[in-house]
């Protein structure tokens, strides 16, 4: 058929609608969806019509012809919206807290936990011994309070959210100032700067880049000063000629102006990173100590939780928050307080760097990393590489989470002896399990950090049972899509 004939033989969306109706996979579909997603068929129809010319669609010999070839369009679409859904990575990029992959893992008991929790009916807010309401960051402040030493705790939907309700809770035309040395950027195009001055805060950045020093706070204050915000410098660093004014000298202004000390520590953690070979890293107490009124940190970071933000201090500031009716509109719901609230309970146990699986991770020996990429190695057919080393690797923290990121780690290090690497890489992304290193000179590494153990044979059986079709696979081209739809 002519490109005229073809569409004046293209059945309506009522006939198409019809005989979907009839049809088992398509039947269940509300007709109003369904409908849509016929109109979109044959809009994609027509355009490809229109823009080819070539010989696939003059082979339509009649109108059945042109049904059939929608339906199998439609069944199409229909599959992949039904398979595409949030799916599992088995990351193998050494970066431990990947934004992209939604950063820390949270333990697995407690996910088990939540899940079952949010199936049912729950006391988010019900205080089951008295029968009454009951606040829902209670539970959250008293573990806190144990854990840190502050007076009051809540939780918001996340760090950004915290920037949010204190600035728009403390500094409604009032000035705020902040360092122009911490003026981060956290990822994504989104900055501090950008998130407090949408609240109605007069912003007043001091200082210069490098230097910051008291006395340019001090000169900056006035009747209308309501705050000072100190931004962890999380995901880079100021080195050289550089001056930085400490949350203690800080505290001491704000005391003598009666101003608040609001600290963004970022990341956030409840850990002494010393003991685990990394250098020293102030955690949330520390600050606390040193002076911070309000400090708010992420608890999808070190912490080890879901996405959510705790804001502990003063009891008089944090109170305020909570009256904020912004708050209203940031309060974390039922299993992301579960959640954060489960995995701070595991701060109170010794053996609490083994059960959160950011930190073992990160503390992971390097011997243990070596043992697991020998046990991969091991586990593969050689036959596929004619490149297969373990070798050193640098992994990271990530996450712009800590001025000390690096860690010290050991990948498997692959190149196969029949398809390019890119091919190679790409098979492994898109398989099912969903296997995602990163290519180095030609070669796909492998990192063992972030790698569970359990992990270890699906990616050896993956990868072996790549071999029929590696072997087949010509080196420059083909389609890789046909054999990676497990
Ligand atoms: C990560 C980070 C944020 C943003 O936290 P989210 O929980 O992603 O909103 C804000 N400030 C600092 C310093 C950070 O490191």
């Amino acid at each position: 058929m002519q490109k005229k004939e073809l569409f004046k033989n293209i059945p309506s969306v009522h006939e198409i609608l019809n005989f979907c109706e009839s049809k088992n996979i398509t039947k269940k579909y509300k007709k109003e969806i369904l409908k849509k997603i016929i109109i979109q068929t044959l809009d994609e129809l027509r355009e490809s019509i229109s823009s080819s010319n070539n010989s696939y669609f003059q082979n339509f010999e009649n109108k059945e012809d042109i049904f059939s070839y929608i339906i199998y369009m439609l069944n199409q679409k229909i599959n992949k919206l039904e398979n595409k859904s949030y799916e599992k990575i088995i990351n193998a990029t050494g970066i431990a807290i990947h934004t992209n992959f939604g950063r820390s893992p949270i333990n697995k008991q407690i996910s088990e936990k939540t899940v079952d929790i949010a199936s049912t009916y729950m006391s988010i807010e019900y205080d089951i011994k008295n029968s009454s309401r009951f606040d829902r960051n209670e539970p959250i402040k008293n573990i806190m309070q144990l854990l840190t030493g502050c007076e009051d705790a809540i939780v918001v939907n996340n760090n950004a959210a915290a920037l949010l309700l204190v600035f728009d809770t403390f500094c409604k035309n009032k000035n705020a100032l902040i360092s122009r040395g911490e003026l981060i950027e956290i990822g994504d195009n989104f900055r501090i700067l950008d998130i407090i001055s949408s609240t109605e805060a007069n912003i007043k950045e001091i200082g210069s880049t490098n230097r910051t020093y008291t006395n340019d706070y001090e000169k900056n204050i006035d009747e209308n000063t309501s705050l000072i915000l100190k931004v962890n410098k999380s995901n880079y660093k100021i080195t050289g000629f550089t001056n930085e004014v400490s949350t203690k000298e800080l505290s001491n202004i704000c005391k003598m102006k009666d101003l608040i000390l609001f600290e963004d520590l970022g990341s956030g953690n409840l850990t002494d990173f010393s003991k685990y070979g990394f250098n020293y890293e102030k955690n949330v107490q520390d600050i606390l100590d040193e002076g911070a009124d309000i400090v708010c940190f992420s608890t999808d970071k070190l912490i080890g939780a879901c996405q959510g933000s705790i804001i502990i201090g003063k009891s008089k500031y944090i109170q305020k928050l909570r009256k904020n009716p912004i708050f209203r509109a940031l309060r974390a719901g039922k299993t992301v307080i579960t959640t954060i609230f489960e995995t701070l309970k595991l701060y109170m146990y010794k053996d609490f760097n083994e059960q959160i699986p950011i930190l073992s991770m990160i503390f992971t020996k390097q011997e243990k990393l070596y043992e697991k990429a020998q046990k991969l190695y091991n586990l593969l057919d050689k036959n596929l590489f004619e490149y297969i080393e373990i070798e050193k690797s640098i992994a990271q923290i990530g996450g712009g989470v800590s001025s000390n990121t690096d860690i010290n780690s050991y990948s498997l290090v692959l190149k196969c002896t029949n398809i390019s690497t890119n091919k190679f890489e790409d098979i492994l992304r898109m398989c099912k399990e969903h296997i995602i290193g990163y290519i180095r000179d030609d070669k796909l590494i492998l990192d063992m950090l972030c790698i569970f153990d359990d992990e270890i044979e699906i990616i050896a059986q993956k990868i072996n049972s790549l071999k029929p079709m590696i072997e087949i696979l010509d080196k420059k081209d083909g389609p890789t899509s046909i054999f990676i739809a497990d």
